[in-house]
């Protein structure tokens, strides 16, 4: 596994992460999280990424990790980067979303117990808060920090302008701010208008959610909606409507690609994200320990040429 510097930090994370929004919920089959974690670990990935709502029910994925953990990594906490997140909503009434100083040192509080333990590697404000103060927001970071409930601070869906803007808040209350969790894909690719540069200009580091577009960007639904994926099961993130003619039809192509340089499609998507010089982590979802293993095993060819990229690219036009 590769270790990339989180921007100008002196933190490094694997070019592969694993995040715990699907199937680590009450509603999942434990032993299957389980065995999912270890290999992962086991494969060199040493970070795994949650937030106060995952599950369902939300809370769950926290407490469901905090058990694996306890079980069986607990020998391993400083090999480990684990973090955790608040912005969506956790709890009923006006304390339980957004961004005030309330929200987040409860949340957090609260993550902490679920999850037992002392401190998470990460904490990120999970969305922007169009009401509360800015400062009040990143003065919550900063004084997690402080505190000692979390090492490093991060930031998820802010746009480029508000990146800066939280980046030099942070800066002056000397905690820098370490990361930004935004989506990328071949699907989904907004950085590209402005983020990216911000990152770069300010040395902040950045991992990436839904690299494989929750499953579309891999060969799960080229015969029809297997039962046991994310459309087929849950239904509310990634849906049946989602799968377009269109949509699988340049799947279809980029199938085909993929198979030409001897891949799956989920792996050349992830490589496709880490050759942006900004990414510094794919952050992966799984629903099996095999896909785990597919996707990590895609490393070993990581490079695209420019051939390659410039066909990627009239395929996605
Ligand atoms: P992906 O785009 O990686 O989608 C994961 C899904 O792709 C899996 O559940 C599985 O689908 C399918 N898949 C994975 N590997 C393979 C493979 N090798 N072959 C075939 N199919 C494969 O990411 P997610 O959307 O799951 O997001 C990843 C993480 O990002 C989350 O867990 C969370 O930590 C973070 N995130 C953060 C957000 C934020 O706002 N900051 C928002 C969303 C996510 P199936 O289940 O159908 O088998």
């Amino acid at each position: 596994m590769p270790y990339n510097r989180c921007g100008s930090s002196g933190l490094k994370l694997p070019a592969i992460s694993l995040g715990l929004w699907h199937n680590w919920g009450d509603v999942n089959n434990f032993e299957n999280a389980r065995s999912m974690t270890h290999r992962a670990f086991d494969l060199g990935i040493t970070h795994f990424d949650l937030a106060n709502n995952y599950g369902p029910p939300a809370g769950s994925a926290e407490a469901n990790f905090g058990k694996i953990f306890k079980q069986g990594l607990l020998a391993y906490r400083d090999e480990l980067i684990i973090s955790t997140k608040a912005g969506w909503d956790m709890w009923p009434g006006p304390y339980g979303n957004f961004g005030s100083r309330k929200y987040m040192i409860a949340s957090i509080d609260q993550s902490l117990k679920r999850m037992g333990l002392d401190y998470v590697d990460i904490f990120y404000h999970h969305r922007p808060d169009p009401e509360t103060p800015l400062e009040e927001t990143m003065g919550a970071l900063d004084y997690i920090v402080r505190s000692g409930k979390a090492l490093y601070v991060g930031i998820s869906q802010y746009q480029p302008e508000e990146t800066q803007r939280a980046a030099k808040i942070l800066r002056q209350m000397g905690t820098p701010l370490l990361i930004h969790q935004p989506r990328y894909s071949m699907f989904d690719r907004w950085i590209e208008n402005g983020l990216t540069d911000v990152l770069t200009e300010e040395g902040i580091g950045s991992i990436v959610f839904s690299p494989l577009a929750q499953g579309l960007l891999t060969n799960r639904y080229l015969d029809g909606i297997p039962s046991d994926s994310r459309v087929g099961g849950d239904g509310r993130f990634l849906k049946k409507s989602d799968i377009t003619n269109g949509k699988l039809n340049t799947i279809r192509q980029l199938n085909n690609l993929a198979q030409d340089r001897g891949q799956t499609l989920a792996q050349m998507a992830i490589v496709w994200t880490l050759r942006n010089p900004v990414v510094n982590s794919a952050l992966i979802g799984a629903s099996k320990v095999s896909q785990i293993e597919d996707i990590v095993s895609g490393l070993e060819n990581a490079y695209l040429s420019d051939e390659e990229l410039q066909l990627i690219d009239r395929i996605l036009e």
